[in-house]
């Protein structure tokens, strides 16, 4: 098999970026990019509800290309985060109505 991969992997480089990431949002206390409520820098990542947890903008499972690329970073809960699972997010605060996706 010479394709690449489509399988979600951790390169060396999506390391790096997301410590520098987590590293940055903690410094400005980001928000949770789905809620946009206040994340819990203190507790360990992924461990409580509002823990900080790195999400993608597209979800891994449908651009594995994008994985290691920061611009598609965002601060999220852990909680959020797994509710939102591989959709598309329903948009944060000042939205009323919900968000209906179509995923093929
Ligand atoms: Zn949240």
């Amino acid at each position: 098999m010479a394709s690449r991969s489509r399988a979600r992997t951790h390169t060396r480089r999506f390391e790096v970026e997301r410590k520098k990431f987590f590293a940055q949002c903690k410094k400005e206390n980001a928000v949770c990019w789905l809620c946009g409520m206040p994340i819990d820098y203190e507790a360990a990542q992924n461990t409580t509800d509002d823990s900080y947890n790195l999400d993608h903008y597209y979800p891994v499972s449908k651009r594995p290309d994008l994985q290691d690329d920061p611009a598609g970073f965002r601060p999220s809960h852990t909680s959020c985060n797994n509710l939102r699972g591989n959709k598309d997010p329903e948009l944060p605060l000042g939205t009323l109505s919900r968000q209906w996706i179509l995923i093929p």
